[in-house]
């Protein structure tokens, strides 16, 4: 189906409120509240959705934990994995419909959501195949008698999926796909700045057939709805992506029945261009790999560490091409920069812009709220870059989440490294080079999850993703994360 964007008459905004995903059936929030979700490049209300709280996770973790311990548990690799590839077919199919709410709801420009097919798709049919790949071990041991000693692998449980608003659809096939892979249930609550992709999302699991309370849907806000899953006693993980002050604070909320936590948090990273590198590549590379969804990316590298002798030349062509990105409604086919999500968004990165100008940094670029023409009621920050960035500024240390570059100069290798390191976080990094043995180094010496030669931000289903640092533990993506949904059971058997 092609979807009409360019107004906001999208199919699954009929006017109504939207409720939420219980034990298979759509509910109200047991309060009766609603809130409103909006358009950023608008700022006008798209729709209201059910305000879930305590009593709501409540009645959503009952139903997840039911349906574990009931029919769920019966279902063998093969439906789960058949499950999967329908939802990754129905996916497919409703493809434009999900990109275009993506778009609507959270602001990244429908050119980039309606490029993330692949991966949308890809992520579920690689868990399809996870599904079937499932297994324990036979260990030999070395006990005196006769033992047989295996392991079996389990489903975790119910696990608390609690996510943040910058990629709505990948976000929940992330926490989605590994739970029905495993045999976990689940409940999850989305961002409150964008719960309409889960939600239609959860429309299509029923459709594919995943039977009630596997997959719950609880929206609502996270001092509330969060905070209830993630302190909640019959739940047996949370699997948080969000900031690291949440992160402490679901820590702290685990203790109670010190149920399993992974966390995918933010970062600071660094992107490093030696002298050598194919400049001509890595201008653009390294732009986007900041101003891509508006900066709104965990991993973006918003640290550019530049050789010095090469520094002013990249620098003003990073900011000239900085200058060429079209800016503007997310809707518009053309946009390559949408708005950022919120009021309090826009806020945040914009304060960031007046601490980088009364820290000393110089503006290359962008630097000021864009409110020309039908910007005007939108929550539009052109990309930015920052020139003459000290490594002890707060611009160069502190997660800004908005189109914002930092750019610093350095010397040599060693160096480098040490100054690419010195952050509390540790999720994505990046270099480009032409040099065999620098990028060896780098990529050997940096303290991140993840390290991108001569690219950035590539990611696929079957390579771990996350942190180091305060950028979390756990991986995403790759049989790492299947792992984080199992539990390992030791079997004994005497059988001398
Ligand atoms: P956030 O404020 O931490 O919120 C993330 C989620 O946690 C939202 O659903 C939020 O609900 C909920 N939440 C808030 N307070 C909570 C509490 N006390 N207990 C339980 N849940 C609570 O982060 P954000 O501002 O939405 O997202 C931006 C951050 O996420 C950045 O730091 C970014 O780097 C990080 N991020 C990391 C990755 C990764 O894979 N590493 C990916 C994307 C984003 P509400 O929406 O209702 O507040
Ligand atoms: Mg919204």
């Amino acid at each position: 189906m092609t979807v009409d964007v360019s107004t906001a008459r999208h199919p699954f905004l009929d006017g109504k409120p939207k409720r939420m995903l219980i034990d298979g059936k759509w509910l109200e929030a047991a309060s009766g509240k609603t809130f409103e979700t909006i358009n950023p490049s608008t700022g006008e209300v798209l729709a209201r959705v059910a305000e879930g709280d305590s009593e709501d996770i409540d009645r959503a973790v009952e139903a997840a934990r039911r349906a574990f311990n009931g029919p769920w548990s019966k279902v063998k690799p093969f439906e789960r994995q058949n499950l999967l590839l329908k939802l990754a077919d129905l996916v497919d199919k409703h493809f434009e419909e999900l990109a275009s709410l993506d778009t609507l709801d959270m602001g990244a420009p429908i050119s980039r959501t309606k490029g993330s097919r692949l991966r949308a798709v890809g992520m579920l049919r690689y868990y399809a195949g996870q599904a079937t790949a499932i297994h324990g071990e036979t260990i030999e041991n070395s006990l005196p008698g006769d033992y047989v000693s295996y392991t079996l692998k389990e489903p975790v449980g119910v696990v608390g999926a609690i996510i943040p608003w910058n990629g709505p659809l990948t976000a929940t096939i992330w926490k989605i796909g590994p739970a029905l892979a495993t045999g976990c249930t689940v409940v999850l609550k989305p961002a409150e700045e964008a719960p309409l992709t889960p939600l239609r999302l959860a429309e299509l699991c029923l459709e594919a057939g995943v039977p009630p309370g596997v997959v719950n849907v609880v929206t609502g806000y996270g001092e509330t709805a969060g905070a209830a899953l993630s302190s909640h006693m019959d739940v047996d993980k949370v699997a948080f992506t969000g900031s690291h002050i949440t992160g402490q604070k679901i820590i702290q909320a685990s203790a109670g029945n010190l149920k399993r936590v992974s966390l995918e948090l933010g970062g600071k990273s660094p992107d490093v261009v030696f002298a050598d590198a194919d400049l001509d590549a890595a201008v653009p590379g390294a732009s986007m790999a900041v101003f891509a969804n508006s900066g709104q990316i965990c991993s973006a590298g918003t640290r550019l560490f530049v050789e010095r002798r090469i520094y002013e030349e990249f620098t003003s062509r990073v900011a000239d091409f900085s200058k060429t990105l079209r800016v503007g409604n997310s809707s518009n086919p053309d946009t390559q920069i949408g708005p950022l999500v919120s009021p309090e968004q826009l806020e945040r990165v914009t304060g960031y812009l007046a601490i980088g100008r009364q820290e000393g940094a110089r503006p290359l670029s962008g630097g000021a709220r864009l409110t020309d023409g039908d910007m005007a009621n939108g929550y539009f920050v052109p990309p930015t870059v920052f020139a003459d960035v000290r490594d002890d500024m707060r611009i160069a240390q502190e997660e800004i989440f908005g189109p914002v570059i930092s750019a610093i100069p350095f010397d040599d290798i060693e160096e480098v490294i040490a100054r690419a390191n010195a952050t509390t976080f540790g999720l994505g990094s990046g270099l480009w080079t032409r040099d065999v043995t620098k990028a060896h180094k780098l990529a050997k010496g940096i303290r991140a999850g993840s390290v991108w030669i001569n690219c950035y931000q590539a990611m696929d289903p079957a390579v771990p993703f996350g942190g180091y640092k305060m950028s979390g533990y756990g991986r995403e993506s790759g049989k790492q994360h299947v792992e984080e949904y199992l539990n390992v059971k030791a079997v004994w058997i005497k059988t001398g």
